[in-house]
């Protein structure tokens, strides 16, 4: 094996550096993969943004430990294993989930590890390098998961964000009868309208500004897909259900103007769930949730539980993913790659080849 490897470096906001940095050693219980792919997050480009979630206002709030290697949705293969590893052979194909549980919190104890007081998150932390580079290491405490040999690499990188997809589905409770609206369809929101519906749903709406997706949507499973630039949304999903309002409203864009159609379009008692990541705070009328609607505001973190269930689902075909990965460049190019990501309209997931 090599002993420096190229791998992207997160310093500062604007400022990311491809660098030659040393090939990672197993220790104790630790696996080191050769990355397939990475898929860049929306997060990953509002990171590069100077994101304030990541970057924090001070020192004292920084999430992220910088310089550290970027990108949580990786694929790799087994090059090397540290002792006490079992049940791990070389050349597998291997996931490991983009939370490292602590094992000690009342989180990781109760079995909300996803929650981890410490929440050590790879591509983020100095102990979680990420996925951007050449090779990579699965700490001891990483929850890692077999990839099927034969899985395309386009499909195999959709896990970690349909995982986070299935999640944000079962915290809404689908029931057979619910209209359910899903509002932003990038790779995450596409891979909601898949779990939403595999659970059969009355009807099952996707809400989105490119057509591209909107088109997609409906080939993954949504009986409706409407652009709320050009349709009156919070008017059509009313129509649709007597006047009442969606049972389920699932917003995954990170959008001010989406959450504000979601309180109004949903009826009373509906299921409001947050997965979207926002630039800054936003405001919205909070007297909805309480004193209008009695709504259930459930938020959405991550994909717990899901990845085998995602794997699987892929592997069966169940779940979709043709198309999702629209762009792929080698790690050299990753300021093309990030650009795509962002500003293109056909690009609905960008990966890096490293
Ligand atoms: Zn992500
Ligand atoms: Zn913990």
């Amino acid at each position: 094996m090599e002993k420096t490897m190229e791998a992207l470096l997160m310093y500062a906001p604007g400022d990311f550096r491809l660098e030659r940095v040393p090939v990672p050693e197993p220790a104790e219980g630790e696996i080191v993969v050769r990355v397939e792919g990475a898929g860049i997050c929306a997060g990953d480009v509002k990171t590069l943004h100077g994101g304030i979630r990541v970057w924090g206002t001070c020192e004292k709030d920084r999430f992220i430990e910088a310089p550290c290697i970027g990108g949580h949705e990786f694929i790799g293969r087994v090059v090397a294993v540290g002792a006490g590893v079992e049940g791990v052979e070389i050349g597998g194909r291997m996931i490991s989930e983009q939370v490292i549980p602590c094992g000690k919190c009342r989180y990781c104890l109760s079995g909300n590890y996803w929650m981890c007081a410490r929440s050590d998150i790879y591509g983020f932390k100095k102990c979680a390098q990420g996925g951007f580079a050449e090779y990579m290491k699965f700490h001891r405490r990483g929850r890692n998961h077999r990839i099927p040999p034969d899985m395309p690499l386009e499909l195999a990188l959709l896990t970690e964000p349909y995982a986070c997809s299935m999640h944000a589905v079962e915290r809404g409770r689908i029931g057979h009868d619910d209209v359910v609206v899903v509002s932003g369809l990038g790779c995450i929101g596409l891979g909601m309208i898949n779990a939403a519906g595999n659970l059969h749903p009355r009807l099952l709406i996707g809400l989105d500004l490119r057509p591209k997706r909107l088109e997609m949507a409906k080939r993954f499973g949504a009986d409706l897909s409407m652009n709320p630039e050009e349709t009156d949304v919070v008017g059509a999903v009313k129509e649709l259900t007597g006047g009442y309002g969606c049972d389920v409203f699932i917003e995954a864009s990170g959008n001010v103007g989406s959450v504000r159609q979601g309180l109004a379009m949903i009826r009373n008692l509906g299921r409001f769930v947050e997965f979207g990541v926002f630039a800054s705070e936003i405001t919205a009328d909070w007297n909805i949730i309480g004193d209008t609607k009695e709504i259930d505001v459930l938020g959405s973190h991550l994909g717990p539980y899901c990845y085998g269930a995602v794997i699987k689902g892929l592997e069966r075909g169940d779940i979709c993913g043709d198309g999702v990965i629209s762009h792929m460049f080698p790690l050299r190019e990753w300021k093309r790659a990030f650009e795509t990501a962002e500003k293109d309209p056909e690009a609905v997931k960008v990966a890096l080849i490293p």
